[in-house]
């Protein structure tokens, strides 16, 4: 049996998401690989080539005359699999755009495929099989294309650009509301950096904290953040008494010993109570100097702030992290919030995170709530907080004090960032 065969079709589909383009299907199973390549005809796919091994596969995939653009992985080829036959290629030969393709378990599968993606490969979102030709037309036209499990990231500007913007007071605190789940009444709001450019751009602060943490630069970003950001409360006068803030800290600024005393000299310089403020720590923070960490963390609860774990459940020491520092309230990461109406396992992990959060005596805010199903499973729970979507995106504080006038949050477009 020949391994790879090549079929070219005529006139693509004007605007389907494979028009003109070659597809190689890396697959074992003969019909399974015919009806890829009706799929792939019906999307406008201009060529498609079986590849019913690793080796045609990598003849086919590091062939310059012919280069592809995109291609279907089987991740469960017979004797081998996906990973390894395009993991010995390397993404510097394979520059085509991959769609992991598998029967099973679709968690294995979206392992598989961030696996692929962090070792710098050009990863779509997988698909489970059968290949339903709206399931790929919608991964290939989204941009879905997974973020590196791990990784360099965007590139960040230089220093001398970070430094000129904080001198200039370019970086601009952000709202989010974090609501009480049943009558989406917000409690308080994260305090989200945004980047405003003197061209008027705004820039999402993936593109610049850790820029800014490399510079040595973030603890004094938190610093203006926070000043402004209480400047803004004390602006809404005594109807918004009980409003809380969470601001984001970073393992660097926790490294800094004199930063939690210059936090507290901020409160208090607007005389507010420093139990209003929240900073989160995220779990990346541990990878730093432990023992820095807790000092800093420790400082902060005796000055009085809150302290949150972020993103719980996403690194790989949370429940020692847990155990290490003084928190008083737990956020569950968007991850296990996002589509868990729908999803066993994380159903399982967020009804055992509420019940172990409760336990330890700590607040829970859920994350990243979308849907009027999130909300109403994690209300199921008994989660008493949410931020989201749902109740309202980040918005400059104009906007938040309208909707807080309104009585309600409401949710509002982000300017694009
Ligand atoms: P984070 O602290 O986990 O903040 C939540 C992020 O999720 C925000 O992204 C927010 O816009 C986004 N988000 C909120 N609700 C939803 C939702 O329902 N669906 C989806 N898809 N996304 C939602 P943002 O503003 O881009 O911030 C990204 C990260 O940058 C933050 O993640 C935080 O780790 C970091 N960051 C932001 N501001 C600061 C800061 O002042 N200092 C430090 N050190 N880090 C910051
Ligand atoms: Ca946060
Ligand atoms: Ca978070």
């Amino acid at each position: 049996m020949r391994s790879s065969h090549a079929i070219a079709t005529p006139g693509a589909t004007p605007g389907a998401p494979l028009t003109g383009r070659r597809v190689a299907i890396i697959e074992d199973d003969r019909t399974t690989a015919m009806i890829a390549e009706r799929v792939c005809r019906s999307l406008g796919a201009s060529d498609t080539v079986v590849c019913a091994d690793r080796a045609s596969a990598a003849l086919t995939l590091t062939d310059p005359r012919a280069p592809v653009d995109v291609v279907l992985l089987d991740m469960a080829l017979d004797a081998d699999d996906g990973i390894a036959a395009l993991r010995h290629l390397g993404p510097e030969l394979v520059r085509a755009e991959i769609v992991p393709v598998s029967r099973r378990d679709p968690r294995l599968l979206d392992a598989a495929a961030r696996l692929l993606a962090g070792r710098g490969f050009r990863v779509h979102a997988p698909i489970v099989k059968p290949l339903p030709a709206a399931k790929l037309d919608e991964v290939l036209s989204g941009a879905t294309v997974l973020p590196p499990a791990f990784g360099s990231g965007p590139p960040q500007p230089r220093r001398e650009e970070l430094a000129g913007a904080l001198s200039r007071d370019e970086f601009v605190p952000f709202y989010q509301v974090q609501c009480d789940i049943g009558t989406l009444r917000p409690r308080g709001a994260e305090v989200l950096a945004r980047w405003n450019r003197a061209n008027g751009s705004l820039i999402a602060p993936g593109r610049f904290v850790p820029g800014l943490e490399a510079a040595g630069l973030i603890g004094a970003m938190t610093e203006r953040l926070l000043a402004r950001a209480l400047d803004d409360l004390v602006s809404l006068g005594p109807a918004q008494d009980g409003f809380g803030l969470a601001l984001n800290i970073s393992a660097p600024s926790l490294a800094d010993p004199t930063l939690p005393d210059r936090l507290h000299g901020i409160v208090t310089a607007h005389a507010m109570d420093t139990g209003r403020v929240t900073f989160e720590i995220t779990e990346s923070a541990v990878l730093h100097d432990p023992l820095a960490l807790l000092e800093g963390a420790a400082r902060l609860r005796l000055h009085g702030f809150r302290l949150a774990i972020d993103d719980f459940g996403t690194g790989w020491s949370s429940l020692e992290l847990l155990r290490a520092l003084p928190f008083t309230e737990l956020k569950i990461d968007r991850s296990f919030v996002s589509g868990a109406p729908e999803d066993c396992a994380r159903q399982v992990i967020l009804r055992n995170t509420v019940a172990m959060a409760r336990e330890l005596g700590l607040d829970i805010v859920a994350e990243g709530v979308e849907t009027e199903a999130e909300r109403a499973f994690l209300a199921s729970l008994g989660v008493p907080v949410i931020q989201g979507w749902l109740s309202g995106r980040p918005v400059p504080f104009a906007d938040l004090a309208a909707s807080l006038a309104r009585g309600l949050s409401q949710p509002h477009p982000e300017p694009p960032a």
